[in-house]
């Protein structure tokens, strides 16, 4: 584990190795893989280094904040991408929908990853999770239990901070609430959740956190990895306050468990290097890949027995929605629909 840190460091001062173009392709005596990357590439540089060293294959990355699923289908089968890793259930559908992916047979990656993390279809693997919670004011809130029920009764009126309804993180949760109640009674809830608000939604999850912390907002609702973000800034320190005003409340810990989303991986439709693609996505599955993959994200491992760090064990036991991330994923468009018709994202007022 101190290699990983120290090798991570020292990535973090050779930004020019993350944006070079990939190779031309053909140099077989080299094994290498291609990865399009949604996610940081100091999040997951670290990982690469270790696989290297494991394999012998070097992992070329191409980092975007937006439109990398764009750019495979509109390469086609000139695609130099082998894999594709994102967060969130919507963006692997995305990416399924876009048909930029492939069925992958590996026994490894459906022994390692739970059915309810994993596409029905292989196409997508989820490899890391992140919980949907509340974070409550230390201050303000007594109560050290809450359900997402609880987010439409009237005692939270313009109390609640969150993002905007229709982004990815808020679709899901939407989905999982038509699951475990059905549409009508959802449609309802989100409008008690909006009467609740306490200002029109808008920022990203850190931003209502810190809602929290200026006394906006008793509540805010945020992905867990974000309270490691906030800890762990040391480009803005000021966000250590905005966590430090917080506890972490896991909603529904006591029935059917806590929202939970996925970061995965999609192995290209027309991967140039199919097999290493596999395996890099079956290292990222494996118990090292597992540990040191949640523990740079302050996220969740997806394979049982696979601990979290020792950080995000501090927040408290995560009891997760059992729901399978197949039918959230079949529940987005529903959701995403309610959010409109109840005009969530005008606010309280209106
Ligand atoms: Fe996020």
């Amino acid at each position: 584990m101190r290699r990983f840190w120290a090798r991570r460091l020292l990535l973090a001062f050779l930004p020019i190795a993350l944006s070079a173009p990939f190779g031309p392709a053909g140099a077989a005596d080299a094994p290498e893989v291609n990865v399009y990357s949604y996610r940081e590439p100091y999040l997951i540089e670290p990982l690469f280094g270790d696989f290297t060293e494991k394999t012998g294959i070097k992992v070329n990355v191409i980092f975007a904040e937006k439109g990398l699923i764009e750019r495979m289908a509109a390469e086609g089968r000139n695609s130099p991408a082998d894999v594709l890793l994102t967060t969130d259930v919507g963006r692997l559908m995305q990416a399924k929908n876009a048909d930029v992916g492939q069925p992958v047979e590996s026994e490894i990656l459906i022994a390692d990853i739970p059915d309810a993390y994993r596409d029905k279809d292989r196409i997508w693997w989820g490899l890391t999770r992140r919980a949907r919670v509340v974070y409550a004011s230390k201050e303000r809130v007594k109560q050290d239990e809450i359900t997402y029920e609880e987010l439409a009764d009237p005692k939270w009126r313009g109390k609640i901070c969150i993002r905007s309804g229709q982004h990815v993180y808020n679709v899901a949760l939407v989905a999982s609430m038509i699951a475990a109640h059905g549409e009508a009674w959802t449609e309802n809830w989100l409008k008690g959740v909006k009467a609740n608000l306490a200002r029109k939604p808008a920022g990203e999850d850190r931003l209502q956190v810190k809602g929290v912390y200026a006394g906006e907002c008793d509540l805010a609702v945020g992905n867990t990895y974000y309270m490691g973000a906030m800890l762990k800034n040391e480009k803005n320190p000021e966000q250590k306050k905005w966590a430090e005003s917080v506890k972490i409340l896991f909603p529904n810990a006591k029935d059917r468990g806590t929202h939970v989303n996925i970061s995965g991986a999609v192995v290209a439709k027309y991967a140039p290097h199919k097999e290493n693609a596999i395996k890099l996505v079956e290292f990222l599955a494996s118990d090292e890949g597992q540990k040191d993959y949640a523990e740079v994200n302050n996220e969740y491992p997806v394979k049982e027995g696979a601990p979290a760090s020792e950080l995000v064990q501090s927040w408290g036991d995560l009891k997760a929605d059992s729901i399978s991330l197949n039918e959230i994923a079949d529940l987005r468009k529903k959701a995403s629909e309610i959010v409109d018709k109840v005009g969530f994202d005008d606010g309280p007022s209106s």
